[in-house]
C-alpha cells in the first residue's frame, strides 16, 4: 500500500485487567498525539464483537491503512484482530499489537508506571505499523490422511474417530499390540468397568477398519514436510513371525526353550513368557513376535538342530531371515498419542523397592489383581526372582497377605525427585485397588497413607465414600521409610492429624506412582520439533484455547503424551485432536505462514549456518549464478519456514529478513523503546 500512513489505535481494557493497574484513558490521548495516528479509541473488551466493530467501521470512515491494538498478547488474540482488518477490507498484516496485558498490568504494580511503559509499547508499535507490508498468505493442498503415533487408548479413539469420518489413518505403534496401559488394568475407577471389557472391542474394530492402516512393532524414523504434505519413514521392526500365515495358536509359545524364564514386560515383570510370544491373550494383532534379543538361535545362534518354534509351527510362519522393512507414505496431518512411563520407585530407595520381594508398585499390583494376569487374579505374597519348583505337587501354595498398605504421591508432587506435578489419577486408582482387595480378601487390613485425597472427577467423591465405608483405613502422613521385621514389613511415618510418629506393620506395600514422561520421548520431540513443558510432557499452543494444538500446524496432542490425565480425558482430548486434525483434511486446503524469512541471493555468503539452524529444515544451499560465476546461497521453502527467525539472527552477513520483522521496521521501535 502506498501513501500516507493513517494509523487507527485501539486500546483495550480488558474488563479490570489491564484498566485495574493501566490508565487506558491516558494511553488513549497519548496515542492520538502520535504522527500518523488519525483515531484513537478505548473500549472494555476490544475483541467482543461491539469492540471488533469500532475497528471495521474506522477503516471505513477514516479510510484507515494500518491498525494497532493495545491489548494483550498477540499469541491471544492476534488472528482474531487480523480476521477484523480483513472484513474491514485491509490486508490482515497491516496490523500491529502492544501487549500491554502481560507484558504491562499483570507484571507491574504502580499505575504510573504501568501507565507509562504502556505508552512506550503502544509507540512502539505506532512506529513499527508505519513500515508495514502487506503480505500474502500461500494456501497448500491437504492430504486427506492422518499419522497417529502412539496406539493406546488416546491414539485408539483419535483413530476411529478419523477413520469413521472417511480419511484414512495410518496407526503406528512401538510395541507389538496395541492398548497401551489400560489394556494392563483390572478394573476402571469409579464406575469399576473391566478395562478388557470396554478396551479390546475397540482394539478389533481398529485392526479391522477398511481406512486404518495398523502399524505395530513399528517405529516412525524420519518425518519431514509441512501441513497437508507430511513424508512420513516407517521403520517396522523383523517379528521374525510372517503375520499372513501366523494364526495365534500358540503352539510356538509353549514350545520354546525359554518358556516361561523371561519377564513379561505387559506383566511388569511380575509373569513370564518365552522369547517368541504374544503379549496377552487380546492382544492385537494377535500374532506371535520373536524378541531377538533373548531368541537362544537368534542371539547365540542355538537351539537345538531346529529351533523349536519353527518344529512346531504347522504354519510355517517362523522366519528367521526376516528383516525390518522401511515404509513410506504421505499425510496431511499428525496426531502425537505416545502415552507415558510410570515412576521408577527405585528413585526412592528409602521405600525398598527392588529390594524387598513385597513391595511393588501399582502397576505390578494391577497385574496381580487382573483375572488376565499371571496369578489369574489372586492377590498373593510375592517371591522375586525365585526359581520355579518344577513338579506343581513340590510348591507350596503362595500366602495371601493379610495386610496390604498403599502409599500415594510416590514420585509425585515431590520436589526432591523434579515432579513437582500431581498425576491427577493415583488417588483415585488407589482407592480402586484397595476396594479390589477388600473385594478379594474381605478380611484383609488396607491402610493407604495420604497427603490430601484430590477425589476431583465425576463420581469420585462417592467413590472415595464408598471405600472408606468398605474398611479402607486413610492415615493422613508421607511415609519416611519401609523396612523389615522379621517376615513384615514396617511403614515409619507420622499422622500428621494427630501429630504421633508411628511404626506400621503389614504383609505387602503397594506405591502409587505417579505418571511421567516417556523415557524415550526425546525420539519423537527430534523428528517433530515438539516443545515440551517444565515438567517434560509435550507442550501444546495454548493451555486453555488449543489445549490439543502444538506450535507446528497440522500436528495434534491426545493422552498422556501431553500430561496426567485419567481415561475419559485421554478419550475427550483424544476426539478433540481427532476432530482439530479433520478440520484441514476436510477444507483440502489450508493457509502456510505469511511472516516467512526472505534470502537476499545477491548478499548472501552460502556459509550455511542458516541451514544447520533452522528447526524446521526450511533453507537449503542452491546453486546460483552470480555475474557469470556458480556461487552457493540459501534459499527458503516458504511452505516449510514457521516465521520463527532463528536463522535471521545468526545471518552474518545480514541477508536474512523476516516478514513483519525486517531492519525498518524493528530498529525504530527500539530506539522509541530506549534501548542501547
Ligand atoms: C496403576 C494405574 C492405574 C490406572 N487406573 C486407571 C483407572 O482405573 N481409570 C482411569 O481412568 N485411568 C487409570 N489410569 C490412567 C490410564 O492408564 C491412562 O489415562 C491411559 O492409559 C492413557 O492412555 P494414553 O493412550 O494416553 O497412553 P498409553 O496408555 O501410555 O498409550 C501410549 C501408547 O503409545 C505407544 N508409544 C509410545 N511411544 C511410541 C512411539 N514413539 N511410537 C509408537 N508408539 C509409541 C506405547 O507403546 C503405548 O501403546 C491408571 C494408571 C496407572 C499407572
Amino acid at each position: 500500500m502506498n501513501g500516507k500512513p493513517k494509523i487507527g489505535v485501539y486500546v483495550c481494557h480488558c474488563g479490570t485487567n489491564i484498566a485495574g493497574t493501566v490508565n487506558v484513558e491516558e494511553v488513549r490521548d497519548f496515542a492520538a498525539s502520535l504522527p500518523d495516528v488519525v483515531v484513537a479509541r478505548n473500549y472494555s473488551y476490544m475483541c467482543s464483537d461491539p469492540g471488533q466493530a469500532l475497528i471495521t467501521e474506522d477503516i471505513k470512515n477514516y479510510g484507515l491503512n494500518r491498525v494497532v491494538v493495545a491489548s494483550c498478547s498477540p499469541r491471544m488474540h492476534e488472528p482474531t484482530f487480523r480476521k477484523t482488518l480483513e472484513s474491514g477490507g485491509l490486508n490482515p498484516f497491516y496490523l500491529e499489537m502492544a501487549n500491554i496485558r502481560e507484558q504491562c498490568s499483570w507484571v507491574h504494580e504502580d499505575p504510573i508506571a504501568a501507565t507509562e511503559k504502556a505508552k512506550r509499547l503502544l509507540e512502539a508499535a505506532v512506529v513499527k505499523a508505519r513500515n508495514l507490508e502487506a503480505l500474502e498468505q500461500k494456501e497448500v493442498d491437504v492430504e486427506p490422511s492422518c499419522l497417529i503415533i502412539g496406539g493406546g487408548i488416546a491414539g485408539i479413539q483419535a483413530a476411529l474417530d478419523i477413520a469413521d469420518a472417511g480419511f484414512k489413518v495410518y496407526l503406528v505403534e512401538k510395541s507389538p499390540t496395541i492398548g497401551g496401559h489400560m489394556a494392563q488394568l483390572d478394573k476402571t475407577f469409579p464406575t469399576l468397568d473391566c478395562s478388557a471389557c470396554i478396551l479390546t472391542p475397540k482394539m478389533v474394530d481398529v485392526a479391522n477398519h477398511p481406512n486404518i492402516e495398523l502399524m505395530t512393532y513399528s517405529q516412525v524414523e524420519e518425518i519431514t514436510g509441512y501441513i497437508g504434505n507430511f513424508n512420513v519413514k516407517v521403520r517396522k521392526k523383523a517379528r521374525f513371525v510372517d503375520m499372513d500365515k501366523c494364526t495365534g495358536c500358540g503352539d510356538c509359545a509353549e514350545a520354546c526353550r525359554l518358556a516361561g524364564r523371561i519377564p513379561n514386560e505387559f506383566d511388569e515383570g511380575i509373569g513370564m513368557r518365552g522369547a517368541i510370544y504374544l503379549p496377552f491373550p487380546q492382544a492385537v494383532p494377535a500374532k506371535y513376535t520373536i524378541d531377538k534379543e533373548n531368541c537362544l538361535f537368534l542371539a547365540k545362534g542355538k537351539c537345538g538342530e531346529t529351533p523349536k518354534c519353527q518344529e512346531v509351527c504347522q504354519a510355517g510362519a517362523i522366519n528367521f531371515e526376516q528383516q525390518d522393512e522401511i515404509v513410506e507414505f504421505k499425510v496431511g496431518t499428525i496426531i502425537v498419542a505416545t502415552g507415558y512411563d510410570v515412576f521408577d520407585a527405585r528413585k526412592k530407595p528409602e521405600y525398598g523397592y527392588g529390594i524387598y520381594d513385597n513391595v511393588l508398585t501399582a502397576l505390578e499390583f494391577e497385574r496381580l489383581v487382573n483375572a488376565s494376569g499371571p496369578t489369574g487374579g489372586k492377590i498373593v505374597m510375592l517371591e522375586r526372582g525365585k526359581k520355579k519348583k518344577k513338579k506343581e505337587e513340590e510348591a507350596e501354595a503362595p500366602k495371601v497377605p493379610k495386610s496390604i498398605t498403599f502409599i500415594q504421591c510416590v514420585g509425585s508432587r515431590d520436589k526432591s525427585v523434579g515432579n513437582e506435578y500431581c498425576s491427577r489419577v493415583c488417588c483415585m486408582y488407589t482407592a480402586k485397588l484397595a476396594h479390589l482387595v477388600k473385594d478379594k480378601i474381605p478380611d484383609c487390613e488396607v491402610t493407604i497413607f495420604y497427603m490430601d485425597v484430590r477425589a476431583f472427577g465425576k463420581g469420585f467423591e462417592e467413590f472415595y465414600d464408598r471405600v472408606r465405608r468398605e474398611g479402607v483405613r486413610y492415615i493422613r502422613g508421607n511415609p519416611s521409610e519401609i523396612f523389615r521385621r522379621g517376615d513384615k514389613l514396617v511403614v515409619k511415618a507420622e499422622d500428621t492429624l494427630t501429630a504421633t510418629p508411628l511404626e506400621h506393620e503389614t504383609d505387602m506395600v503397594v506405591l502409587s506412582v505417579g505418571l511421567v514422561p516417556r523415557s524415550d520421548n526425546r525420539e519423537i520431540i527430534d523428528i517433530l520439533k515438539l516443545s515440551q513443558s517444565s515438567d517434560l510432557f509435550y507442550l501444546e499452543a495454548h493451555p486453555k484455547l488449543r489445549p490439543v494444538d502444538t506450535a507446528s500446524d497440522g500436528i495434534f496432542l491426545a493422552g498422556v503424551c501431553q500430561g496426567p490425565k485419567d481415561i475419559p480425558d485421554a478419550v475427550a482430548q483424544a476426539k478433540g485432536a481427532a476432530s482439530a486434525a479433520m478440520i484441514p483434511m476436510a477444507k483440502g486446503k489450508v493457509k502456510v505462514e505469511a511472516q516467512t524469512s526472505v534470502v537476499n541471493e545477491e548478499t548472501c555468503r552460502g556459509c550455511g549456518f542458516c541451514v544447520e539452524l533452522c528447526p524446521f529444515t526450511a533453507i537449503e544451499l542452491v546453486e546460483v549464478n552470480r555475474q557469470g560465476w556458480p556461487v552457493k546461497v540459501a534459499r527458503v521453502n516458504e511452505a516449510l519456514c514457521k516465521g520463527c527467525g532463528a536463522c535471521v539472527a545468526a545471518c552474518l552477513s545480514g541477508s536474512i529478513q523476516q516478514r513483519s520483522f525486517k531492519d525498518n521496521q524493528l530498529l525504530p521501535q527500539i530506539k522509541v523503546l530506549g534501548v542501547k
